[in-house]
């Protein structure tokens, strides 16, 4: 089914991302953790690619195997390092394995490696898809703005191109701080952007995400996450139950406000998946009776 039907059908639409493992590595972990996934129904598992274009086949098998256990897939697809007719193979891998939801990314510089000739924003990878098949198309956007944008009202800008090219929704880049997204959402729809957008929420709740993520996401961390890891930095199981707790707390939060839906970062962490979705099932459950 198509995400943008969903998003028609649903009050509060609930999914999770996943990450392809290495290129060499053995994918029964990770069908494990899609198994376990698929027990909690989310509406869809979107499937990360790595910019560089070599994780794009494993993207494509991993997004199959969501398929094989009955949960709809979104494969990433990024454009930065690659050429129109390797956006082309992918699309045809894509379209051949009966995936038909991706979310058209740019990707992230990687220093050294040589630049596409032919995108250089997300928006055209996203007409060159248009152009090409059914594909339903979203796209990313950061409620603090995206670090290489002159303002948060020149990212919106930008964001307009990318949904004037074909992309029908939206996933926010992670973030802590609540009050940035309503802001964010504010301006958004001030500037005419009316395309369902679903927040974007990872749960803290490991030493090394912590020391990743605060240093690459560039998202503000509010007092109370600070906290938590100042005394929780060395103490795995009060970390665990912690981040879970504000992640619940956020959700709820969000949900209140009546956003289009929520994505969970789970970090390949099917209990972190687990134990957040049956917090906040039964508030779901209750919204979306209401369609
Ligand atoms: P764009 O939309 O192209 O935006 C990038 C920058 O260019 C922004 O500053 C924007 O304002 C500006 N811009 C856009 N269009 C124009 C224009 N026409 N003219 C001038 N400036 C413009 N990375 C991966 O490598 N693999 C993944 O699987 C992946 N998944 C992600 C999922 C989500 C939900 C998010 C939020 C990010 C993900 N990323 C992923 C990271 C993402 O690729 C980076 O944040 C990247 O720096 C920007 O990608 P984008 O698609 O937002 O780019």
């Amino acid at each position: 089914m198509k995400i943008s039907k969903m998003f028609e059908n649903k009050k509060a639409v609930w999914s999770f991302e996943i990450f392809p493992p290495k290129q060499t590595a053995d994918l029964g972990g990770v069908q494990k953790t899609i198994s376990e996934l698929a027990d909690l129904s989310p509406d869809y598992i979107s499937v990360t690619c790595s910019a560089g274009g070599s994780g794009n086949s494993r993207t494509c098998e991993i997004a199959t195997m969501v398929k094989a256990f009955g949960i709809e897939p979104l494969a990433h697809v990024t454009c930065i390092n690659s050429s129109a007719s390797q956006v082309s193979d992918t699309l045809g891998e894509l379209s051949r394995a009966d995936i038909e939801n991706i979310l058209a990314l740019r990707g992230d510089r990687i220093p050294g490696a040589k630049e596409s000739d032919d995108f250089a924003h997300a928006s055209d990878l996203a007409a060159f898809i248009r152009a090409r098949g059914s594909f339903d198309l979203g796209g990313a956007c950061y409620p603090e703005c995206h670090p290489e944008a002159a303002s948060p009202e020149q990212d919106i800008e930008n964001l307009k191109r990318k949904i004037d090219a074909g992309v029908t929704h939206l996933n926010s880049q992670l973030f802590f701080d609540n009050e940035e997204y309503f802001r964010f959402l504010e301006r958004l729809r001030g500037a005419g952007v009316n395309v369902p957008v679903q927040a974007g929420i990872m749960p803290l709740v490991k030493k090394n995400h912590v020391d990743r993520i605060i240093s690459l996401s560039g998202a503000k961390i509010p007092s109370k996450i600070s906290r938590m890891i100042a005394r929780f930095y060395d103490d795995p199981d009060s970390l665990m139950a912690a981040g879970i707790a504000y992640a619940t707390d956020q959700i709820t939060d969000l949900l209140s406000a009546g956003v289009d839906g929520v994505h969970l970062y789970v970090m390949n962490n099917s209990y972190v998946a687990r134990t957040v979705t049956n917090n906040v099932s039964s508030i779901l459950a209750s919204i979306n009776r209401q369609c």
